[in-house]
């Protein structure tokens, strides 16, 4: 127990009960081909003894008096409804008294009447995974048989509209959208009448593996870039049209994540958004079978932490092998990020992207860089403004009126 630094901070275990599995087949996704990890294994699903380990070990190991649990895929939708009301079973009974919660990630294909009535009355929120208008949603995001998924998506956020279901967007930036700032952001805005939206920057290398994955890690060298992945400069573009749209008359009433945390960066708090935030590694994954690694976008096998029917959960949590990768996004800087005026706000973004090298010829340089320089810069005048004027304790929202 020695190596361990335990409770230092609340961790987050988010579980895969479906595994990688899903009913889409989006071309960019960094998840679904993980099943080739588990091939021995037909059905990727997780079994109730690994659900019961899970929840009481989650709810033993957490100091907190609130505990978030996150259900993630894959499609996490493609376990049935009574699986999720066993877990909610399980949480009362392990809980004991403290205050639960739940978050779902879903691509909406599945949601109904039931399900919308269950995550209604149990309070659950449901972040829904769609790219924007419909040719830019069906641009990617299709099934096996390549037929496209935004109609059906869209109508069911109806449905839980209908029902009350608290629910936000999580959109990938690709090759496609990224050309349309304004139009992607208005359609949520105007169209989906959406307040809280996520954006996520689809960058990924190719590289084989005998296993039948084709994407690269962090470590792989001279892996070509996959065609749907952005460019920096698409990148920096994109968040600096939506920004000027945004501050002039959405601030307050529409939460775009990735600003917050620029904010939050800006007034030296965590930003809750692990990619601009100094440390990672505080939201670790389970997969189907109880095995879990140190984050969503680093299920390698080189960084497994163990498995929740074998390993205490503490210790994978808070052992060597996942603060040394917390710790890895700081110490792995180079010097061009250590001296850059916008280190405060970005810490390096991401270590799964910093594949470049820098102009001096060092590894470890982001490959989104030159775009998070533009768009710190250009935002740098506003968030001066917004960060005096949070701690004159103004809101922030007087910004509108002042660019
Ligand atoms: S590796 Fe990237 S995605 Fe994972 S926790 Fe760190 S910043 Fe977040
Ligand atoms: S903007 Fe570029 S140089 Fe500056 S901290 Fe971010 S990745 Fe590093």
């Amino acid at each position: 127990m020695s190596t361990l630094n335990l409770f230092a901070r609340p961790l987050y275990v988010m579980a895969k009960p479906a595994g990688a599995h899903c009913n889409l087949r989006c071309e960019y996704c960094y998840y679904l081909e993980k099943q080739h990890l588990y091939e021995h294994g037909t059905r990727h699903q997780m079994s109730d003894d690994v659900l019961e380990a899970y929840i009481r070990s989650y709810i033993e190991t957490n100091s907190l008096q609130d505990i978030l649990f996150t259900w993630h895929g894959g499609e996490p939708l493609m376990r049935p409804l009574s699986f999720y009301k066993k877990a909610i079973r399980l949480q009362q009974y392990y809980g004991r008294g403290r205050r639960i919660s739940n978050s779902l990630q879903t691509n909406g294909l599945m949601l109904d009447d039931e399900w919308c009535r269950f995550l209604h009355d149990e309070g659950w929120l449901v972040g829904i995974s769609i790219d924007g208008t419909q040719e830019m949603h069906d641009a990617y995001r299709t099934d096996s048989q390549g037929r496209p998924s935004w109609q059906r998506v869209v109508d069911n956020i109806h449905l839980m509209e209908r029902y009350g279901v608290e629910w936000n967007a999580m959109a990938t930036v690709n090759r496609r959208n990224v050309e349309h700032p304004l139009e992607f952001y208005r359609f949520f805005r105007d169209t989906l009448h959406c307040r809280y939206l996520q954006f996520s920057p689809v960058v990924e290398r190719i590289l084989q593996h005998r296993d039948g994955r084709h994407l690269a890690q962090m470590l792989d060298k001279d892996c070509p870039i996959a065609p749907f992945s952005i460019t920096p400069a698409q990148w920096g573009t994109f968040l600096c049209e939506i920004f000027d749209e945004w501050v002039r008359r959405d601030v307050g009433n529409i939460f775009v994540q990735i600003f917050d945390a620029t904010l939050a960066g800006w007034c030296g708090v965590d930003p809750g958004l692990c990619t601009l935030a100094r440390e990672c590694g505080h939201a670790v994954v389970m997969e189907y079978n109880g095995d879990l690694y140190s984050c969503d976008h680093f299920v390698f096998p080189e960084y497994r932490l163990g498995n929740v029917m074998t390993d205490g959960l503490p210790q994978m949590l808070y052992g060597t092998k996942q603060n040394a990768f917390s710790q890895l996004k700081e110490k792995g800087l180079p010097r061009q990020c250590k001296v850059c005026e916008w280190l405060h706000a970005c810490h390096g973004e991401c270590p799964r992207l910093r594949f470049m090298r820098t102009a001096d010829g060092e590894p470890g340089l982001n490959y989104l860089c030159a775009g998070y320089r533009q768009y710190f810069q250009h935002v740098a005048p506003q968030m001066d403004y917004m960060r005096e004027e949070l701690l004159a304790g103004r809101p922030a929202a007087g910004v509108m009126n002042q660019f």
